[in-house]
């Protein structure tokens, strides 16, 4: 009888995943999940323990997911090459056929284009069916074109045309086909899932299989590393974070900015590994097209354009995975002061604004997006430090580290990137506390030695105090100096 495989990455859901509910129809249920992790990824410039851990978290969930709908995820600790001749090699031995199809989800970082064109002629010389499919993104790369197939560098006309292609009855369709799995999430949520799939790796192999799965002890021995508390993890938690923000989407406008006040939905994470998507919270919000209007709708919804831009820009200029976007920019001559930089990393600048940024993500893996936009224009241009220091660092911090919208980020911030903001706008650290932060509530939820102090004292430099640092620079010095370096090239 015929049956699938689907090969997940990070795609780690069931509902609105466009391939494997493909493979379901294909094969009456009879599909099996199997995500391969490769070790070397261990030895990534970007790992983080933390991050890994809630990625592991997450496929424990999916694999109680798919056990509770008659289906099975298995976890094999090498990379596909290998784990999918292994698989075949056993296949052959027990008498099992190959499987009839294998399925995945398109991933646009570089490396994984060129391993998924790898693993792709390896099925073909196997002789085994297989096909990818669109997944977190709702338009993608490759549909966003100007002239002659050239890809958009500047974010405005890209999002002038990813509006008019939202608009159109093909994506509009697009977006209500995901509609549907929210049914199915109110069902998981309530424990009335139905074992619709009807294959488990146990069944296929007639319990002959001995390829271990080891997910609990990568998950039990990996948690001995990590320093945040994990939040849970999954569909169904992220559905219902989608849910408490629905009450307040029409405030985001308004609250967005301001970091003490908890009005962004806090989706990045869930959006990483694929516990929820963009097409997914767009289905959920109705957010009807653009109507340019200032409503809290309109601008999640841009922002939602953002991170479909920085994916645009990785898929289609993938070498600002390792510089500059703009080729002026690559010979900038950064100061990169050790000390300076131990400092913002352990939040001991003596800016309280940057100081409270630099511990809330330290502390929870998390940090707000108009405090990152203050800790890297800081980093780059009052530091002079290489902003892909701090990309790594982030990198290695966040719950929701992401390669396109944290390079994106970092080279919008540096003025490096396409479209970004130009060099000598730069980001003043005590207007953008007294702005954003007028009473210091975040800034004393992180900075406790700063907790007694009169909120207009954190908009200066302190100085003198027992236990906070004075500045270890002058913003208009180094604004100074940031200038000329720029100028230089
Ligand atoms: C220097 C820097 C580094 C960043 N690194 C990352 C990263 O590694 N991973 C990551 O997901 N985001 C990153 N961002 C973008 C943004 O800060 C986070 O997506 C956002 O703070 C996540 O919180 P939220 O889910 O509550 O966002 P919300 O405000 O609720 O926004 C909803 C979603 O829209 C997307 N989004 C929002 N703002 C942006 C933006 N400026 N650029 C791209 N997408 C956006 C995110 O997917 C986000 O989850 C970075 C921004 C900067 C300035």
């Amino acid at each position: 009888m015929s049956y699938g495989i689907h090969w997940f990455r990070r795609d780690l859901r069931v509902a609105g995943n466009v391939a494997l509910q493909k493979q379901f129809k294909k094969h009456d249920g009879r599909v099996v999940g199997i995500f391969c992790f490769d070790k070397k990824f261990l030895a990534r410039d970007d790992f983080s323990v933390n991050r890994f851990q809630f990625f592991l978290e997450t496929l424990r969930e999916l694999k109680k997911e798919l056990r509770a709908i008659g289906s099975d995820l298995l976890l094999m600790d090498v990379g596909p090459d290998q784990a999918f001749k292994l698989l075949f090699e056993q296949m052959n031995k027990t008498g099992v056929d190959l499987p009839s199809t294998i399925s995945w989800s398109r991933d646009y970082e570089p490396f994984a284009v060129e391993r998924d064109d790898r693993m792709k002629k390896f099925f073909d010389k196997m002789g085994v069916d297989n096909f990818d499919e669109r997944d977190h993104l709702l338009i993608e790369p490759h549909e966003l074109e100007k002239g002659k197939g050239e890809g958009y560098q500047v974010y405005s006309p890209f999002a002038r045309k990813w509006l008019s292609l939202y608009e159109s009855d093909e994506i509009q369709a697009r977006v209500k086909l995901y509609k549907k799995g929210f049914t199915y999430l109110r069902k998981l949520e309530k424990g009335d899932a139905e074992k619709v799939f009807k294959l488990t790796w146990k069944k296929l192999f007639n319990g002959k299989m001995d390829i271990e799965d080891h997910l609990d002890e990568y998950i039990r021995e990996n948690l001995k590393k990590v320093d945040v508390e994990i939040p849970p993890s999954g569909s169904v938690v992220a559905w219902k974070k989608i849910l408490d923000f629905k009450k307040k989407i029409d405030e985001y406008g308004d609250k967005r900015d301001f970091p003490q006040l908890d009005g962004t939905s806090k989706l990045s994470m869930y959006l990483k590994n694929g516990s929820i998507t963009v097409p997914q919270i767009i289905a959920v919000f109705d957010l009807e097209p653009y109507q340019k209007k200032s409503s809290g709708r309109d601008v999640y919804l841009s922002e939602l354009i953002w991170r479909e831009f920085y994916y645009h820009i990785l898929a289609r200029f993938p070498n600002v995975e390792h510089e500059s976007f703009l080729e002026k920019y690559r010979d900038l001559k950064w100061g990169n002061n050790k000390k300076w930089f131990e400092a913002w990393k352990e939040g001991k600048t003596g800016f309280p604004i940057v100081d409270a940024g630099m511990r809330e993500l330290k502390e929870t893996g998390w940090m707000h997006n108009r405090v990152r936009m203050i800790v890297a224009s800081f980093l780059t241009k009052d530091l002079l430090i290489d902003w892909k220091w701090g990309e790594k660092y982030f990198m290695d911090k966040l719950l929701d580290g992401d390669l396109a919208p944290n390079n994106g980020g970092w080279q919008w911030a540096a003025s490096t990137g396409c479209d970004p903001q130009p060099y000598f706008r730069i980001f003043n650290p005590w207007l953008q506390s007294k702005k954003f932060d007028p009473d210091g509530v975040y800034i004393k939820k992180f900075v406790p030695e700063l907790a007694n102090e009169d909120p207009k004292n954190l908009h200066q430099p302190i100085i003198g105090h027992h236990s906070y640092p004075a500045p270890i620079v002058d913003h208009s010095i180094q604004r100074d100096l940031a200038l000329l370096m720029y100028k230089e090239v």
